[in-house]
C-alpha cells in the first residue's frame, strides 16, 4: 500500500504490544487515532493498521489539510489489559517519532488513556477542552455530513434545501444526533433508527417530531436520503437491492462493503453517493485546529468547505461516470503528488 514506515512496538514489563503506521507525510505528520483491540493475531493487527493509516491520508489530502496519514494498533483486551504503564510506555513510543506520527482517541481508548499518553508526549490531539483541546469532535462532524448532504442534494436536485425531505439517519449517537438537529431545522422529515432506546430517548427528547424506524428493517422504507451514522459496510449488494433513496450521506467510515463493486453498483442505480471519507472529515478538521491553537469556529469554518469539494467531486462523478469514491481518490492522490513536486523543486 505504499507506507513510509511501519513501528513495531514491545514492552514485556508492561505487556504492550502495539504497531504504528506511517502511511504518507508528503502534506504534514501522519495523524490518526489509536485503536486498542484484541486482534486474533499480529497479522491480523498489521492488515488493520496498514489499512486505517492509508485511509487517513486520503481523507486529510482530500480536506486540504496539510496532513500524512497515520494509525496505531494496540493489541490486546482494552477490559483487561489496560494499565497507566502501558499507555505511557506506548506514548514514549510515540513521542519517539519526534511528531512524524501524531496520535488520537480511537476505538477500545479513553479519554484518561489518552491523558496517560499525552504525560510522556505532546505529540496528542483530540484531547479534552479542560486540558486545551478541542474537547467533542461530533458537532463538527455533523456540521460536515451535514454540509455534505446539501452538496449531494444541489446535485440530485438542483437545490440544496432539504426542507420536506425525507432523512433516514442510521445511529443517534455522538454525530447523528448532531445531525438531526440540523435536519430538522431545516425542515427535513427525518426518521431514526438505534439498537438502544436510551439512543432513541436522548434525540426524541430533543425533537420530538422525529419518527423511530426498526433497525432491523430500513433499507426498504421509503426515503429520499439515506444517512449511515453508525456502522461501515452498510452499503453491499442486499442493501444496495432494497434502497429507493436518491441519496447516500452519512458519517459512518468505509461505508461500501467492497469499494470497487459497490461504488460502481450505486452509480448504476443512479444514487448520489456522498464519499464517507471525503464528508466526515469534522472529527480531523477538529483535531488539525488543535495543532494550530484551538478555535472551535474556524474547524466549523472549514467543515463548510466540506460543501465545495463535495460538490466538485460529484460534478467530476456525473461527467466522467465514474464513482464518486474513485474521483475523491483521484483529487487526494493528485494534490499529494502535486506537493511532492514542489517540495522536491525546493
Ligand atoms: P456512536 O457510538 O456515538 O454512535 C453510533 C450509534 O449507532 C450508537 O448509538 C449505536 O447504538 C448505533 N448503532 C450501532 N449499530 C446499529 C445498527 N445496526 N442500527 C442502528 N444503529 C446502530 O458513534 P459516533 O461518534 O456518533 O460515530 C458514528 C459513526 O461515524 C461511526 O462509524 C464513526 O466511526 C464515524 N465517525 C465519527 C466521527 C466523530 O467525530 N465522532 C468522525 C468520523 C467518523
Amino acid at each position: 500500500m505504499g507506507h513510509e514506515q511501519i513501528v513495531f512496538c514491545q514492552d514485556p514489563y508492561t505487556g504492550l504490544k502495539a504497531i504504528i503506521g506511517i502511511h504518507n507525510t508528503v502534506l504534514g505528520p501522519a495523524l490518526g487515532g489509536t485503536r486498542m483491540w484484541a486482534y486474533a493475531s499480529e497479522a491480523e493487527a498489521l492488515t488493520d493498521v496498514l489499512r486505517l493509516s492509508r485511509g487517513m491520508t486520503y481523507k486529510a489530502a482530500i480536506s486540504g489539510l496539510n496532513l500524512g496519514g497515520g494509525k496505531a494498533v494496540i493489541i490486546g483486551d482494552a477490559r483487561t489489559l489496560k494499565s497507566e504503564a502501558l499507555m505511557r510506555r506506548f506514548g514514549a513510543f510515540v513521542d519517539s517519532l519526534g511528531g512524524k506520527y501524531i496520535t488520537a482517541e480511537d476505538v477500545g481508548m479513553t479519554t484518561k488513556d489518552m491523558e496517560y499518553i499525552n504525560m510522556e508526549t505532546d505529540h496528542v490531539v483530540g484531547i479534552p477542552e479542560t486540558l486545551g483541546g478541542g474537547g467533542d469532535p461530533s458537532p463538527v462532524t455533523a456540521y460536515g455530513v451535514y454540509m455534505g448532504m446539501k452538496a449531494s442534494a444541489k446535485m440530485a436536485y438542483g437545490s440544496e434545501d432539504l426542507g420536506g425531505k425525507y432523512v433516514l439517519v442510521q445511529g443517534a449517537g455522538n454525530v447523528g444526533g448532531y445531525l438531526v438537529n440540523h435536519l430538522v431545522e431545516e425542515g427535513a422529515k427525518v426518521m431514526i433508527a438505534d439498537i438502544f432506546q436510551d439512543r432513541i430517548d436522548r434525540v426524541i427528547s430533543q425533537n420530538p417530531s422525529v419518527e423511530v424506524v426498526d433497525p432491523n428493517n430500513i433499507f426498504s422504507l421509503k426515503m429520499d436520503i439515506y444517512a449511515p451514522c453508525a456502522l461501515g459496510a452498510t452499503l453491499n449488494d442486499d442493501s444496495i437491492s432494497k434502497l429507493s433513496c436518491q441519496i447516500i450521506a452519512g458519517a459512518a467510515n468505509n461505508q461500501l462493503a467492497q469499494e470497487e463493486v459497490h461504488g460502481k453498483m450505486l452509480l448504476d442505480r443512479g444514487i448520489v453517493y456522498a464519499p464517507d471519507f471525503l464528508i466526515n472529515a469534522g472529527g480531523l478538521i477538529n483535531c488539525y485546529s488543535e495543532l494550530e491553537g484551538y478555535n472551535r469556529d474556524r474547524a466549523m469554518q472549514q467543515a463548510e468547505n466540506i460543501y465545495d469539494t463535495t460538490l466538485t467531486v460529484l460534478n467530476e462523478s456525473s461527467k466522467s461516470n465514474k464513482p464518486s469514491y474513485q474521483i475523491a481518490n483521484e483529487m487526494a492522490e493528485a494534490r499529494i503528488e502535486k506537493m511532492a513536486q514542489i517540495h522536491r523543486s525546493l
